[in-house]
């Protein structure tokens, strides 16, 4: 058996990527190529093919989208708060460096400003050469894409944006302050007085606890606070949360959707906030 720091490990004759989820916990994925690798200063940066999910975007080790099932989480963390906002001209992605929430978000020909701040350019680059089903062909002029740490570009803003968007990875490394109250807080002052944001807050199975904390934060912060969940296969256990606050919306306006989509329906965005027993349960706590 032969490793390398990227999580890779030839095992009898194959290449598999072996993730791990915690202290007693690895998922193991066989890998066919490795289309691109390289280290950034933020990350090691990763595209490879695997039979299953297609390609995958993998940094540090832990995989973030495939071309299988990335449209499920970039429609659910769009679509959600765009159909609940009534007139959404200026909206903020922070992370996002697969692409796939602004090709979501570039859908709304209403939409003015499409700002994305992701930290690392590597990861723009990598996705759109390697990843198109996820990137697709994004040229839209209303795309800006601003290579900083998301947590500077918003305490800049007061009052400025419509929508923001965290897309961020998982709590560890340069995302590790996206997770926290302060980082909420200046994302309510950058929004105006209706705005919405939208966080992923974890698999509410194995990361309950950050889960708990993200939806205590926004409720605590905002007068409106919501959890929503998809079923992304890729990601540990499948089931992924969402959490929004809202300024002043809460109704998702579902008969007007329009959007050419995979994953989200009316039927769907009229029922996304349902949840399930345990999870409601684990909310009211
Ligand atoms: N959908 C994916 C998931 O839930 O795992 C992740 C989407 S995207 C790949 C996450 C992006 O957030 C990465 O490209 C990473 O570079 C970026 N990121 C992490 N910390 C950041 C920060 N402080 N500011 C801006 N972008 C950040």
């Amino acid at each position: 058996m032969v490793e390398n720091p990227q999580g890779l490990k030839t095992i009898d004759g194959s290449t598999w990527l072996i993730e791990d989820e915690a202290e007693n916990m690895k998922i193991q994925y066989r890998v066919d190529d490795v289309l691109y690798s390289e280290k950034s200063p933020f990350q090691h940066v990763m595209v490879v093919n695997s039979p299953v999910f297609g390609r995958m975007l993998v940094l540090d080790g832990i995989v973030q989208t495939t071309s299988l099932d990335g449209h499920i989480y970039n429609e659910m963390i769009t679509h959600v708060p765009l159909s609940i906002h009534p007139n959404p001209k200026r909206v903020l992605i922070i992370g996002g460096g697969d692409c796939g929430a602004a090709r979501e978000v570039a859908k709304y020909s209403e939409i003015e400003e499409i700002d994305m701040v992701e930290i690392d350019e590597l990861v723009v680059k990598a996705c759109q050469e390697y990843l198109p089903a996820v990137s697709g062909n994004l040229s839209d002029p209303r795309v800006n894409f601003i290579f900083d740490d998301g947590l500077k570009h918003v305490s800049k803003y007061k009052d400025h944006y419509d929508v923001i968007i965290v897309d961020s990875s998982d709590p560890i490394g340069p995302a590790v302050q996206l997770f926290e109250k302060s980082f909420y807080a200046n994302i309510k002052e950058a929004l105006k007085e209706d705005g919405i944001m939208v966080c992923q807050s974890q698999s509410p199975v194995f990361h309950l606890n950050i889960l708990q904390q993200t939806y205590g934060y926004l409720h605590e912060l905002f007068p409106i606070s919501r959890v929503y969940t998809a079923v992304v296969p890729t990601y540990p256990g499948g089931m992924w949360s969402f959490t929004l606050g809202s300024k002043k919306y809460q109704e998702v306006n579902a008969h007007s959707f329009d959007k050419e989509t995979k994953y989200v329906s009316q039927d769907l965005l009229q029922q996304c906030f349902a949840l399930p027993a345990f999870l409601k349960d684990a909310l009211s706590k």
